[in-house]
């Protein structure tokens, strides 16, 4: 099996059908290193409803993706083999069962020492994902939370799971590392101020807009966190970017980042170990021109860079 994007030099880009990167779809079960999935549930958002049809918008936005980075100077596909392991089951009127599948599903890459990078979704779609990560490296994940909202919030409606609680659920469980966590991205307005207090009781390092846009921009870049060779995890919340980047999205807050400041973060992350990652709260219906899906390719594009510099 070549684990390559079909050529666009070959097919045309928008012939074929369409898979993450037009990569082969393969099963779990086969070799590659890094598998793509989509996990179409929204069972879980408090707004706008949407984000299930992301996967499959997001696999035709793809068709543009390429493999080679200019400023890292290689191409994934050289050192990753990566497929397109398909959509995780999910049950579309049961967040519980959900949940468990999305478990399962990671499970099966995970005892298979591969990575992954999921396409939600919601975003409570990752705390089962990093309930499958914490049972197979068998401790706290670091974790790198781009978000314009903490998603530490309390239960909503009597619920205790929603997609802006699982932040507090992975600390809670003790599936990320506090120590090792950051939130970026994060602004406001709040409910109020007390929305702060998770992160100050568990002392994570919280970066806001206002943290990233004050200063020189480039000096801030450098002073990112280090993560060395440590297991972590990547959660790309969309809407961390402003809604004219991305106003396909289920929550969009102003004020946000543009597409070209989140290439510079990513390409500043001092990360070695990317085990997976995910891009999530990607609405179809409330983008334009696919503005919103080709922000989260590119985000997908970012991660295998990353996951691809370990092995190159
Ligand atoms: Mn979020
Ligand atoms: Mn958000």
């Amino acid at each position: 099996m070549q684990y390559k994007p079909l050529s666009g030099r070959e097919f045309p880009r928008f012939s074929a059908i369409k898979t993450f990167f037009r990569l082969p779809h393969v099963g779990t079960q086969e070799k590659f290193d890094v598998g793509i999935f989509g996990v179409p549930y929204d069972g879980a958002v408090s707004y706008r409803p949407g984000a299930r049809f992301a996967p499959s918008k997001v696999r035709e936005a793809s068709s543009l993706g390429r493999g080679f980075h200019m400023e890292r100077g290689y191409s994934v596909f050289d050192h990753l083999k990566v497929a397109d392991v398909g959509d995780c089951p999910i049950v579309p009127i049961d967040q519980h069962q959900t949940y468990e599948k999305i478990e399962a599903f990671a499970d099966q890459l995970l005892k298979k020492k591969k990575r992954f990078l999921a396409v939600g979704g919601d975003h409570s779609v990752t705390l089962p994902l990093l309930r499958a990560l914490k049972k197979a490296h068998k401790k706290p994940i670091g974790f790198i939370h781009f978000d314009a909202h903490l998603d530490t919030y309390p239960a909503a409606w009597g619920c205790e799971y929603h997609h802006g609680s699982f932040a507090r659920h992975a600390v809670e469980e003790g599936l990320v590392a506090p120590e090792k966590m950051i939130q970026i991205g994060i602004r406001g307005p709040l409910a109020s101020k007390d929305d702060l207090e998770f992160a100050k009781k568990y002392k994570i390092k919280v970066i806001t807009v206002e943290d990233i846009r004050k200063g020189n921009f480039e000096a801030f870049l450098k002073k990112l966190p280090s993560f060395g060779d440590y297991p972590t995890y990547i959660s790309y919340d969309v809407d961390i970017l402003d809604p004219a980047y991305a106003p396909g999205t289920g929550s969009p807050v102003v004020g946000g980042l543009t597409t070209y400041e989140a290439q510079r973060i990513f390409r500043a992350l001092k990360v070695k170990n990317l085990v997976a990652g995910d891009v999530v709260e990607i609405n179809p219906a409330y983008d334009h021109s696919d503005i919103t899906s080709l922000a989260g390719v590119d985000a997908l594009f970012e991660m295998l860079c990353l996951m691809a510099q370990k092995s190159s």
